[in-house]
């Protein structure tokens, strides 16, 4: 009979759909829009270490993660302000022995039916990942400690390039030289900015950035940034100019990082600019200031604009290539912006310029 029919299809579908799930060795689990588990393959009965149908249970009484501080992360609440598919690397679970496993999670919502609003769910995919944790933080140590230690040289080796320089330069000057000293010059500057970007690096992934709040006058830290970065524009050709509105006041937030993030977008609108003007504008919000940094460089085409915060990313136009870099700055920038609770927003056209707009809250 007909009816039959789609129901034995119904069901060999069911099966097919039981058996991949099943031979997936990551923990998947569905809930319901109330949270309560509609189907769990084995992999998340292992993970979960349970041994009891979790069939119809609610989800908090089965997975009960904790986060970086040890706090009990609520379940519910992560799920219910998931829209979009998330993932996070960051939570553990505790098993009953007192041991600890580093926890993969990630949520995607879904629409079980179409048109019928009420009808959706979440479908939750968990990893053990202490193995691969453990890996990373091994690698963060040996580049915290490779990077402290590479420091005090290049700065010595940076300082006594700087001074034969100043001393080949008083003389008569062979230009063969004065070249290589040069060039040797540029390298070791470009390696300690290196060091120094790996550096900040594995202390963020570490988790190790901290800073204090403190009142910053944004108006007068951009006329120093203009200033400081002066000479490097001219030595370029290119203008670098303030632009600064009047009714800034105080801004509440990590000096330090505030001023390592303006620097780098800085950096970088002067290294990817052949001609023209470099901008630096700030100017106040509803909760804080807004800094930019606009240049009439090389741009970034739309691909590339959503991966210039990616690790180690850099565009493979030979214009970018013709510049040293290790594609970690930004990385390192949006790190920071975070930290600070801020929020970064990218606006560029190929071959016209960029502009970077980097929001920061008052933190006070
Ligand atoms: P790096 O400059 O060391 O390559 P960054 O992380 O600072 O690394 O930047 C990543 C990439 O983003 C750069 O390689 C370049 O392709 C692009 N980029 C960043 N800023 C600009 C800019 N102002 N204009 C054009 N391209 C940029």
């Amino acid at each position: 009979m007909p009816q039959d029919k789609t129901a034995n299809a119904d069901n060999i579908e069911h099966q097919r759909l039981t058996s991949l799930v099943n031979s997936m060795a990551d923990g998947v689990i569905a809930v319901d829009s109330a949270g309560k588990i509609a189907l769990y393959n084995g992999a998340a009965l292992n993970i979960l270490d349970n041994n009891s149908s979790m069939q119809g249970k609610p989800l908090d009484s089965v997975l009960k993660p904790i986060d970086k501080d040890n706090q009990p992360v609520d379940v519910y609440e992560l799920i219910q302000n998931t829209k979009t598919s998330t993932f996070s690397r960051d939570y553990r679970l505790a098993y009953s022995d007192g041991s600890l496993i580093n926890l993969y999670l990630s949520i995607a919502p879904v629409h079980l039916g179409y048109g019928k609003d009420n009808e959706h769910g979440y479908v939750l995919l968990i990893r053990d990942i202490t193995r691969e944790k453990s890996l990373e933080e091994e690698r963060d140590e040996f580049i915290s400690v490779v990077s402290h230690e590479l420091r005090t040289p290049i700065a010595i080796a940076e300082g006594n390039i700087s001074n034969a320089q100043f001393i080949v330069g008083k003389k008569a000057p062979d230009p063969v030289i004065l070249k290589a000293l040069d060039e040797a010059h540029k390298q070791t500057l470009f390696l300690s900015g290196m060091i120094n970007d790996l550096s900040t690096l594995s202390r963020a992934e570490r988790d190790k950035l901290s800073y204090e709040v403190e009142a910053i006058n944004a108006h007068d830290l951009v006329l120093e940034l203009v200033a400081n970065y002066q000479p490097s524009a001219a030595q370029k050709g290119l203008k670098i100019i303030a632009d600064v509105d009047d009714h800034l006041e105080l801004l509440h937030s990590g000096r330090l990082y505030v001023q390592e993030i303006l620097q780098n977008f800085i950096t970088n609108a002067i290294k990817y600019t052949e001609k023209g003007t470099v901008t630096l504008g700030a100017k106040p919000t509803a909760k804080g200031v807004v800094f930019s940094i606009t240049d009439s460089g090389i741009g970034i085409s739309k691909s590339d604009q959503q991966k210039v915060f990616d690790k180690f990313f850099r565009s493979e136009d030979y214009r970018t290539r013709a510049n040293n870099g290790t594609g970690l700055g930004l990385y390192v920038t949006i790190k920071l912006v975070r930290l600070l609770h801020g929020e970064v927003e990218v606006e560029s056209e190929l071959n016209v310029g960029s502009t970077f707009k980097v929001t920061f809250p008052n933190l006070k």
